[in-house]
């Protein structure tokens, strides 16, 4: 493939960026690589390591001069960061971010822009619950969705954020702020505040030692818990700012499980067959989609994706 953008700023560099980085170089799509975090010791690491072309220590060097700035540090840090490079921002770049919540940070980022800069904010739905600049991988983004929340921005620099991502292995499609952020808050941030709460339940629970708890995990903890292994700072961000979306799901499950809840203490099996009749036909709708396999490994095949 050919050069997409002569030079790529990435701001943070943990899992996010640690991936965009090696899946560009993997494809040839940026003339160089240019990156910054906010601790010395994490760009130290990724000198070391030899994540992107340069290493430098700010957002605004790194934002100087880049024709495409992609902020992926976590969402309530978005806003701080737009400050800083906006001023430094060259006429005809895009900015863009892969933050998990979308409206919140179109509204922290956007008024920070100067005119003539593209903001055409992305959400990549691929991810682990490492984090840091050594937890990326280059095919984080093979076949998962990349969601580009464009509003009104110029189709010509979509197009061209659009074949990056599509670069990098990701399957591309555009929606509204507000319907991003209620799909995620279905498929993403409602689970992961579940996962939360099981893991906790289960440390709370007195008798059951944790060491039963690790023990007998395969039965169905352990997937909670890697999910509940995530980084904290992300998701506290992600709840605080995707809260409207978040309570309204929440709310709605609360529901169902007083549904079910019923059924369990009145013995309605035929309920409690059918709920989880229909449930099964999702996860398969899932694996047809080639979003997840089948395959049960139960712990046993090393894997770096999530
Ligand atoms: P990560 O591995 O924890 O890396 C975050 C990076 O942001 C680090 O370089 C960190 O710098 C920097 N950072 C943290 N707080 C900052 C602050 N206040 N000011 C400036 N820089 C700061 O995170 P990640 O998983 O790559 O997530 C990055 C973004 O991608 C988040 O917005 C998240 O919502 C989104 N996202 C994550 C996933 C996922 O599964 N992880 C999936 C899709 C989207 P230091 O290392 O120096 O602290």
């Amino acid at each position: 493939m050919s050069v997409i953008y002569d030079r790529v700023a990435l701001i943070g560099l943990g899992l996010i960026a640690g991936s965009m980085a090696l899946a560009m170089k993997r494809a040839g799509l940026a003339g160089e690589i240019v990156g910054t975090a906010r601790s010395a010791e994490t760009r130290a690491v990724a000198r070391e390591i030899g994540l992107c072309d340069r290493v430098v220590d700010t957002a605004a060097e790194a934002a100087d001069g880049a024709d495409l700035v992609v902020l992926c540090v976590p969402v309530g840090a978005m806003s701080a960061v737009a400050a800083e490079i906006g001023p430094v921002l060259k006429q005809g770049a895009t900015v863009s971010d892969v933050g998990s919540v979308k409206g919140a940070v179109i509204a922290a980022v956007a008024p920070q822009l100067p005119e003539g800069v593209h903001f055409i904010p992305a959400h990549p739905l691929a991810g682990t619950e490492h984090s840091g600049p050594r937890a990326g991988f280059a095919e984080l983004f093979d076949n998962r969705w990349c969601i580009l929340v464009p509003g009104d921005a110029d189709r010509a620099a979509v197009a061209r954020l659009r074949a990056l991502w599509e670069g990098i292995g990701s399957n591309v499609d555009e929606m509204e702020a507000d319907h991003h952020d209620l799909v995620l808050a279905v498929t993403s941030h409602a689970p992961h505040l579940i996962a939360y709460t099981m893991v906790g339940v289960a440390d709370d629970l007195g008798r059951v030692t944790d060491s039963e708890v690790i023990k007998y995990s395969a039965a169905g903890f352990r997937d909670f818990t890697r999910i509940a292994a995530s980084d904290p700072t992300m998701w506290r961000d992600v709840f605080l700012t995707n809260k409207d979306a978040t309570l309204e799901i929440l709310g709605r499950f609360t529901e169902e499980l007083f549904a079910l809840q019923r059924a369990i203490r009145t013995g309605d099996g035929q309920h409690l067959f059918d709920y989880f009749t229909r449930t099964r036909a999702i996860r398969r709708g899932i694996i047809e989609a080639g979003q997840d396999t089948a395959a049960p490994d139960f712990g046993r095949t090393p894997s770096k994706a999530g």
